[in-house]
């Protein structure tokens, strides 16, 4: 363990505590990535940090207060070390009132920047160094992306720095923002309106990152298949990108999310269909299998046409593994509702679902809304849950004696000895190997299904 003693001579660290989905992943490897440019290295086990960064997420109220709680933790970590740095960003910041709020309860924070300031980190660090060494106050400035700041904030910044964290896979953000408001969903609000990437900036980063070795390529966005949308050249759409990342050489696979069902079109499907490097597996969330709670929850699409889609895609590729999200307890669902969502569930037969009991975010539609009970949202959510356990086990077995290709992703938690991958259509697969597996694709053979989780062995 180093000593403070001889601090002037050490490696400063840095550590990135990431709450929320992927895209917070992603943005956490650009931040990575500035900090490993000006020297930091990843902290080790064991090691105390020099600069701490808390990349929030608001979507739920669960995750913002884990982020405020641990906010508060660190509270004492920076008695004992006051040349420490914490740095605050991400959505959470980005809510009305919580920059403020973060400067009034954790004075103790010296960076609060939004999710479209990260490439201001450098600078924002090197202003708290100097202003340490010349023992002023801080000149703390809270940055964080307003839609009345000017235009330049809303250009896509293309030079951060990126560290990838999560070998075999990489992450490559093909659209930010969101247009879509559904109701009860805070995200336009904290990552403003559609922007997409240029495309050949998207097609270097794929061919890149196939250079580098990554075998899954995850194209995210908020709704990916808006890409282009806020483009002129009518050609710069999401079919079109999946067609020219498929003709890239290497063996390798893409994956994308999230997908809205308003948008999903024919061309996409098709796109998906005849690719060679495009998995057959698709998130395309639900929410509600009520015509009148979608309405309420401004989704734009009906129950209809969701299972017109899904009929598309299995007459296209029979052998797609379709997951979803589903919330449950919006505020006008009632109980026939709920007995609508519980019937589409039955009806498509998910591989996987994503259930949530709705929680109101302040300044959404929703949130104004009368509230159901908690009780009545959680006897829902269990509910479905049980339904949904039971559809992913059949299905489960059904992949029992197959033959899968997988690609060894990790070490399998809880299970020595033991390595973990997915199938092509996005199913969790143990099996028994060792470091150098990581990486590479195997056919395996599924000998055991246990719920979501399936194990096997490598054909050999
Ligand atoms: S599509 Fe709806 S749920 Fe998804 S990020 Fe946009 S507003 Fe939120």
């Amino acid at each position: 363990m180093r000593t403070r003693q001889n601090e002037s001579t050490m490696n400063k660290f840095y550590k990135i505590n990431t709450y929320g989905c992927q895209m917070n992943v992603h943005e956490s490897e650009k931040v990575a990535g500035i900090l490993e440019e000006m020297g930091y290295l990843a902290c080790p086990e064991g090691e105390s940090a020099d600069i701490i960064v808390f990349n929030t997420c608001c979507i739920r109220d669960t995750a913002e207060r884990r982020a405020l709680g641990n906010i508060g933790v660190v509270k004492a970590e920076k008695k004992t070390n006051p040349d420490l740095i914490l740095a605050v960003f991400g959505c959470m910041t980005q809510q009305e009132g919580v920059a403020d709020t973060i400067k009034n309860r954790y004075p103790y924070v010296d960076i609060v920047l939004g999710t479209r300031n990260i490439a201001m980190l450098k600078t924002e660090i090197e202003k708290v160094i100097r202003s340490r060494e010349t023992k002023k106050k801080s000149d703390k400035k809270y940055r964080c992306f307003d839609r009345s700041m000017p235009t330049d904030y809303l250009e896509i910044d293309e030079k951060t720095p990126q560290t990838r964290t999560s070998f075999p896979n990489a992450w490559v953000n093909i659209i930010y923002g969101c247009n879509n408001f559904c109701t009860y969903c805070i995200v336009p609000y904290v990552r403003d309106r559609e922007l997409s990437r240029d495309m050949s900036s998207v097609l270097d980063e794929v061919k890149k990152c196939v250079n580098d070795g990554y075998k899954e390529i995850t194209l995210l966005g908020q709704n990916v298949n808006s890409y282009g949308n806020d483009i002129a050249d009518k050609s710069v759409n999401f079919a079109n990108l999946l067609k020219k990342i498929d003709e890239i050489e290497g063996d390798f696979r893409v994956r994308f999310m999230t997908s809205h069902p308003k948008d999903l079109s024919d061309e996409v499907i098709d796109a998906m269909a005849n690719s060679k490097h495009i998995c057959r597996n698709l998130h395309l969330p639900i929410q509600s299998g009520s015509d009148k709670v979608l309405k309420d929850m401004n989704r734009r699409y009906t129950r209809e046409h969701y299972l017109d889609l899904i009929t598309k895609l299995r007459s296209a590729m029979p052998d797609i593994g379709i997951t979803t999200d589903i919330m449950v307890g919006f505020p006008t669902e009632t109980e026939e509702d709920f007995e609508d969502t519980m019937g589409i569930v039955r009806e498509v037969r998910y591989s996987n679902a994503f259930t949530f009991i709705y929680s109101p975010r302040k300044g959404t539609p929703a949130a104004k809304m009368e509230q159901i009970p908690y009780a009545v949202k959680q006897a829902r959510i269990e509910k479905l849950i049980a339904l949904q356990n039971s559809i992913t086990k059949e299905i489960s077995n059904d992949y029992i004696n197959g033959v899968y290709r997988v690609l060894c992703e990790d070490f399998a938690e809880k299970h020595n000895g033991m390595v973990c991958g997915r199938t092509e259509g996005g199913r969790l697969v143990t099996f028994p190997g060792t470091a150098d597996d990581i990486g590479k694709f195997f056919d395996v053979e599924i000998t055991e299904a246990r719920s979501a989780s399936l194990f096997g062995k490598k054909k050999v």
